[in-house]
């Protein structure tokens, strides 16, 4: 199921792992087992994690992961960053470098350049691919040849890289350009890979592969993966109602993101913006100045995270959270088929 085709992605399969054969086998193995000493209602019922879009754009992603642990939403940010798989130059060979930067510093700046990783996963590790040194199953090649002929400095960018021979099953891997959407037009501006002067040059053959970003930063495929704690703030309107106009507004001014609201029709203060809050406790600060601690009481729901992924255009972000919770439910998979093979010690 994607992302951007529905509002809801059931995540219960990456994280309970029963599957309909795991059910049906567990049924079968249930006949010869002896019957539990407790019964059903006691045993913890399953949790069915839900994924809930709230806003999807170009360059990132916010959703809610519901009903879930800490522990899991801390693993779906971990593996999206660190072992989505996405293409990167991994090695460069100089021809020729006239320009004032050291051939170490430039191949680094190829590395880090984002290239469309959208077809990653039809590429081989190059670790595990059959060839000696590289080829199209696990690799992709670019040249890069520039010589500055005028009396003006001149930019290399990734727009300079072309691709040696054109992609054929694999699909397109190519260098990402930024876009630039402040402007009113919306255009494309590439990444800068060095700079010129008059008769300089720069040229390279640069061979990108698979990989994760666990093993290098340069395989990340994510720019900022945030995920927020959803407060839950409620205010003590019996002790509210006995402060002082004086006390309700500093109490309201108190908070530095304006959580708060004061509404002079009602007399009444109401939390507005509860996801503002930060959990920096000035509110509570301002409470116990007044001699009312108990005006208000701010915890945090323990089971929903907001999430916000960012991308730094390897993949789209849908990509990145899809291919994750596919990665995770494959961990997950591994370590039950372990788990099950484990042998016990018979105890009387
Ligand atoms: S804890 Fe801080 S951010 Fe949250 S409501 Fe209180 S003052 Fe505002
Ligand atoms: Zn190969």
């Amino acid at each position: 199921m994607s992302v951007a085709s529905g509002a809801y992605t059931d995540i219960s399969d990456a994280v309970n792992m029963n599957t309909e054969d795991d059910r049906a086998s567990q049924s079968d193995e249930n006949q010869e087992r002896p019957e539990p000493k407790f019964s059903a209602h006691q045993r913890p019922l399953p949790r069915q994690p839900v994924i809930e879009l709230q806003e999807l754009r170009e360059d990132s992603v916010k959703f809610l992961l519901k009903d879930t642990d800490m522990s899991v939403a801390n693993a779906l940010r971990r593996v999206m960053i660190s072992e989505v798989p996405t293409m990167a130059i991994d090695m460069v060979e100089i021809e020729n470098n006239s320009s004032v930067l050291a051939d170490e510093y430039i191949a680094h700046r190829l590395g880090l350049i984002p290239l469309s990783s959208s077809n990653a996963n039809m590429f081989v590790e190059n670790r595990d691919c059959e060839c000696t040194d590289h080829c199209p199953k696990c690799s992709v090649t670019y040249r890069i040849k520039v010589t500055n002929h005028s009396d003006e400095n001149m930019l290399v960018t990734s727009k300079d890289l072309k691709l040696e021979r054109p992609m054929e099953a694999m699909g397109e891997v190519y260098p990402v350009h930024y876009l630039q959407s402040e402007s009113p037009v919306t255009t494309e501006s590439a990444v800068v890979i060095v700079k010129l002067g008059k008769n300089q040059e720069f040229s390279a053959r640069c061979i990108a592969k698979k990989g994760i970003g666990k093993e290098h930063a340069k395989w990340i495929p994510t720019a900022v993966v945030t995920y927020q704690l959803i407060p839950e703030i409620i205010i003590n309107q019996e002790l509210m109602e006995e402060c002082t106009l004086e006390q309700k507004q500093s109490f309201v001014n108190s908070c530095p993101t304006k959580v708060y609201g004061y509404n002079k029709q009602t007399d009444q203060v109401s939390v507005e913006r509860p996801l503002d809050c930060t959990f920096c406790e000035e509110c509570q600060y301002r409470a116990e100045d007044m001699d009312a601690a108990d005006l208000v009481s701010i915890t945090n729901k323990k089971d929903n995270f907001i999430f916000t992924v960012e991308t730094n255009g390897a993949l789209k972000p849908e990509e990145i959270v899809l291919n994750a919770i596919q990665i995770l439910k494959e961990k997950l998979t591994y370590l039950k088929n372990e788990v099950s093979q484990i042998e016990y010690p018979h105890v009387n």
